[in-house]
């Protein structure tokens, strides 16, 4: 098969390619566990910085104290903090959770808008976020661009812009629409995975026949020598904890 030249050649393959690597729609390939839009929401806007892990575990917890938009608005802080916790920035995370369920408690009745233009006026919320709930929550359009979609979509040459807001533009219009949500979260399964952050495992990537950025192998006497053990730099960049989908 020729390789696409284009970026929305490209496009297409990625998004064949990817669906094959990772089948299922957006709701099945989301990482977090929620029951409905509101919990989706309050777990989204807490991955900030942290593992899905870290969140699902925080979560069990917090919905059952407070199952309602409602009940959050009501809550004591520091009893929301304590349950949070283990998902780091406690204390703002708290202060946008609350802030958020008491905005959905006044001005959508205690139900979560599922509009773009609504969701971005709650606290804490902007359009990636607000593009998971559309596309996870509702399963209506829309592609979150975190981190890992950036990287990916630069290095696959869909895009040469840097600002989100304006990579889903370009993108979304080389995708068709009911391929948004699942194709984000498609890319950053993948860049958890396989195209990771300063070392993409080229070797093992499904998108490596056309993609532009491809690295080859390197040859093992052109290799650095390891560092020794216990350095702390190389320790540090490769713990560094994935960016999840959030706004913050
Ligand atoms: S070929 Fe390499 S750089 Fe390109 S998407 Fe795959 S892992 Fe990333």
């Amino acid at each position: 098969m020729a390789r696409p030249r284009t970026p929305a050649g490209r496009a297409r393959l990625a998004v064949d390619r990817l669906a094959e690597e990772y089948p299922g729609g957006a709701a099945a390939l989301c990482e977090l566990s929620f029951d409905s839009p509101y919990q989706l929401l309050v777990a989204t806007v807490l991955s900030a910085q942290t593992t899905d892990v870290a969140v699902n575990g925080a979560t069990p917890a917090l919905f059952a104290r407070y199952p309602t938009p409602s009940d959050l608005a009501a809550a004591v802080p520091e009893d929301v903090e304590e349950l949070v916790h283990g998902t780091g920035f406690f204390r703002a995370k708290t202060r946008s959770i609350m802030g958020l369920a008491a905005a959905l408690e006044d001005r959508f009745g205690g139900e979560v808008p599922p509009r773009m233009s609504d969701l971005v006026t709650l606290p804490g919320v902007g359009r990636k976020t607000a593009n998971v709930v559309l596309s996870v929550g509702f399963g209506v359009p829309g592609f979150p661009v975190d981190t890992h979609v950036s990287r990916l979509t630069q290095l696959l040459g869909l895009t040469e812009e840097s600002d989100p807001v304006r990579i889903e533009a370009e993108v979304t219009a080389l995708l068709p629409r009911r391929e948004w949500g699942a194709t984000s979260l498609r890319l950053i399964l993948h860049g958890r995975r396989i195209c990771v952050a300063r070392r993409p495992r080229c070797g093992q990537c499904g998108l490596a026949d056309f993609c532009p950025s491809v690295q080859a192998p390197v040859a093992p006497a052109a290799r650095r020598p390891a560092r020794p053990s216990g350095s702390g730099l190389l320790q540090a960049s490769e713990t560094r904890p994935p960016v999840r989908v959030s706004d913050a």
